[in-house]
């Protein structure tokens, strides 16, 4: 097991991607704490189903968007298991529209979930990964910083922003063991791109080299790569998981 006696902190645990992570990483031995924002139910059953599996697993409600929130949750933690090796800053929506009639709202909920979000976690873990010189944060951007999507330039730009504040934190943290690294998923299975999938499933798959949507786990792995000591020269980086779907070809 390569991550036997870490502690992880996942947000956004509960469905889709952050589930998976959250399964993979405990798979590997990681002890692991998720952040939800509303469905208690679902967090629940997913203890259930970890401790079922003989994993130590911790379920904390909370807003990533409120600073205040995040250093409760990191403190949480940290009383609980002691220290935290593995920050996941998973958790992100979407609220799609042309800038033209894009409201305030549906760009401000955006940046603080998805940028705000990155800023209070990794500002609350880098003390206590700074004192126990070793650290791995890994952030969930997506292909959509990279090339320009119709409707999304919220999330553009909310994903955009944490690619470059990866690359400065890689290079402020490098000396102390702590890592930090992004991870770019193209088009994969989850409630989230449950819409599009249902308007446009088999034409999106034409466009993707391997020709099939990505899962979950296929981003897990990556991320859990990512987590381990396998990846400690790896700093700064965006590492791309789409299939092929940016590649550009025909
Ligand atoms: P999802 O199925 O919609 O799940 C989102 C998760 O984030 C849920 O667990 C949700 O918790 C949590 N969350 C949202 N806002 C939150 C907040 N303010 N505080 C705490 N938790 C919050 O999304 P997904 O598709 O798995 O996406 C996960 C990440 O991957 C996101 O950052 C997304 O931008 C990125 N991504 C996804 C794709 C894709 O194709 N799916 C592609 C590229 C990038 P609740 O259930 O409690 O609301």
């Amino acid at each position: 097991m390569k991550l036997a006696g870490r502690v992880a902190i996942v947000t956004g645990g509960t469905r889709g991607i952050g589930k998976a992570i959250v399964w993979s990483l405990a798979r590997e031995g990681a002890k692991v704490a998720f952040v939800y924002r509303s469905n208690a139910e679902a967090a629940e059953q997913l203890v259930k189903d970890l401790e079922l599996d003989q994993r130590e697993v911790l379920a904390i409600q909370g807003d990533v968007a409120n600073k205040e929130s995040a250093d409760a949750i990191v403190e949480q933690v940290i009383e609980k298991w002691e220290k935290v090796d593995i920050l996941v800053n998973n958790a992100g929506i979407i609220k799609d529209g042309l800038l033209a009639t894009m409201s305030a709202d549906q760009w401000g909920d955006v940046i603080t979930t998805n940028l705000n979000s990155v800023y209070n976690f990794c500002q609350a873990v880098t003390r206590p990964m700074m004192s126990a010189r070793y650290g791995r944060i890994i952030n969930m951007s997506s292909v959509s910083a990279h090339y320009g999507n119709s409707g999304q330039s919220n999330y553009a730009a909310s994903k955009g922003g944490m690619e470059g504040f990866t690359r400065c934190l890689a290079t402020e943290l490098a000396r102390r063991g702590i890592t930090v690294n992004a991870v770019a998923p193209g088009f994969i299975e989850t409630d989230m791109t449950e819409a599009v999938r249902n308007a446009a499933g088999s034409e999106i798959k034409k466009k993707i080299p391997v020709r099939r949507l990505g899962l979950p786990d296929d981003i897990a792995n990556a991320v859990t790569f990512l987590a381990s000591d396998d990846a400690s020269y790896i700093t700064g980086h965006v590492l791309t998981v789409d299939g092929g779907l940016t590649l550009g070809g025909l």
